[in-house]
């Protein structure tokens, strides 16, 4: 990774941090304490019902423990390149905080690398990967030496033709599927038999298609897999990578050198939405890969990995304020300012996505009393507008406070503008003794700005006339 003057800064302040705390119960109490704070401090309150907060202690911790996982079971000297997966939280400031921890980024569309090139990622410690990737694109991606993955052999032919016009920096890899199956969340599993991504290695004359692929261009080195998601086992995800690399060692045989240099496995190690635990981690999915496949980390081959969700997720909380306290049918019914707007996974399939949700009073402090079913509502004008139904919690009141625990990634920062409900501001919050600091990774949207983006500038006539 290159660095600048001001990441080497914040690498030196990572080290006389006063240790970032990485137990359970560490990062429940930095939650508590910040929750307090952004009360007491008015990151959250009437004029400003619902925010987003990252433990930035929280995610030093898992991007230092990351590096470590996979230094732990290789040879010193490998070449291994984190790629966070920028859609997972897409902040330029949570890419620069990545960045100056030893992290990549891995981006799927022209949007998440532009946030990446803004995050000043190196074109070397970013990775393009997205099944629907433009002529543009390719060429883009391949002038500025951007890793690419190729999705299938049509895309494949366009790189052949960009190759063949320009010389590029760009390692190319080619992305495969190893059917290995699907987990628990069907809309999520990369890698059932009909699933849209990459060359799938099972269909027949597949396995040879690609190997000819590889034979025919020799700056084709790289494979990548990416079949894990939430819900997946670590098992079936080393299975998955055990495939992948036994197809480059076949590539590498008929070759008769090592064209496959690299071998990207992908990220989607699910995340514990249960407790605050965090399981599995990243070591022990890197040992599970020694285990089963000990010659991908033997040092013949460069790895890349494109962890999202289990770098962010467990540091983000979801605060909002209690606007009503109401009952139905029986059913007490907490009307908060966090719903589908920024928890849409979890308000559209609620068995999938279940969310912790914590209590707190008037001025944060954690919320006491016999716990009582309730709802815990949104403030979007549709019936299934819920965080959680029937949830145990106590009785809250407004002015209360309720969180959404672990939604660091693929939540807050993935806003859905149903009802033209603003865009919460997200707010890092670090701990310097009792005192709680925040600053913003981005601003709450503003009305005007609600107003421009739904076509009330220029636009405003454009229909009239027709
Ligand atoms: C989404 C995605 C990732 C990240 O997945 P997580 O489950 O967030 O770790 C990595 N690689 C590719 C190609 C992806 O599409």
């Amino acid at each position: 990774m290159a660095h600048d003057e001001d990441d080497d800064q914040q690498t030196q302040d990572l080290r006389t941090d006063t240790a970032p705390g990485t137990t359970a119960a560490d990062s429940a109490a930095r939650r508590d304490q910040a929750v307090r704070a952004a009360v007491e401090q008015g990151v959250v309150g009437p004029g400003a019902p619902v925010a987003g907060l990252l433990d930035i202690a929280g995610i030093r911790a898992s991007a230092a423990a990351l590096r470590a996982a996979f230094e732990a079971v290789t040879p010193p000297g490998t070449p291994v390149l984190h790629a966070f997966a920028v859609k997972a939280t897409p902040l330029v400031p949570v890419l620069r905080l990545l960045r100056a921890a030893g992290i990549g980024a891995e981006v799927a569309s022209p949007g998440e690398l532009a946030l990446a090139r803004a995050a000043g990622i190196a074109p070397a410690d970013t990775v393009l990967d997205s099944p629907a990737k433009t002529p543009a694109e390719l060429r883009q991606a391949l002038a500025l030496g951007i890793a690419v993955n190729a999705d299938n052999p049509q895309e494949l032919a366009r790189v052949d033709a960009l190759v063949q016009s320009a010389p590029t920096a760009s390692p190319v890899g080619l992305r495969v599927n190893p059917q290995i199956g699907g987990g628990a969340i069907g809309a999520l599993s990369t890698a059932t038999a009909t699933s849209k991504f990459g060359v799938p290695l099972l269909d027949e004359g597949a396995r040879e298609w690609v190997i000819q692929a590889f034979l025919d261009r020799p700056w084709l080195t790289r494979l990548h897999a990416h079949s894990g998601s939430q819900g997946m086992p670590l098992e079936m995800m080393a299975r998955g990578v055990e495939a992948t690399y036994e197809l480059a060692e076949a590539i590498n045989g008929r070759a008769g050198r090592r064209q496959v240099d690299t071998i990207d496995i992908g990220g989607g190690l699910p995340v514990n939405f249960g407790s605050d635990e965090e399981s599995p981690t990243h070591a022990q999915y890197a040992r599970r890969l020694k285990a089963r496949v000990p010659g991908l980390l033997d040092g013949r081959y460069g790895l890349v990995t494109e962890f999202g969700r289990s770098l962010l997720a467990k540091h983000g909380t979801l605060l909002a304020r209690v606007e009503y306290a109401k009952e139905a049918g029986g059913r007490p019914i907490a009307v908060t300012h966090a719903g589908v707007q920024v928890a849409t996974r979890t308000v559209y399939a609620p068995l999938s996505w279940p969310l912790r949700i914590a209590a707190y009073d008037a001025q944060g402090r954690p919320r006491s009393g016999p716990a009582v079913g309730q709802d815990i509502a949104g403030p979007a004008c549709f019936a299934g507008d819920l965080l959680a139904e029937n949830r145990p919690l106590p009785l809250l009141e407004p002015g209360d406070h309720i969180a959404a625990l672990d939604t660091g990634a693929y939540y807050f920062a993935q806003h859905y503008s149903y009802n033209s409900l603003a865009r919460p501001g997200i707010y890092g919050f670090s701990l310097h003794g009792d005192d709680v600091r925040f600053a913003a990774a981005r601003e709450p949207q503003t009305l005007d700005e609600i107003v421009a983006e739904s076509g009330g500038g220029s636009e405003r006539d454009a229909l009239r006339y027709l």
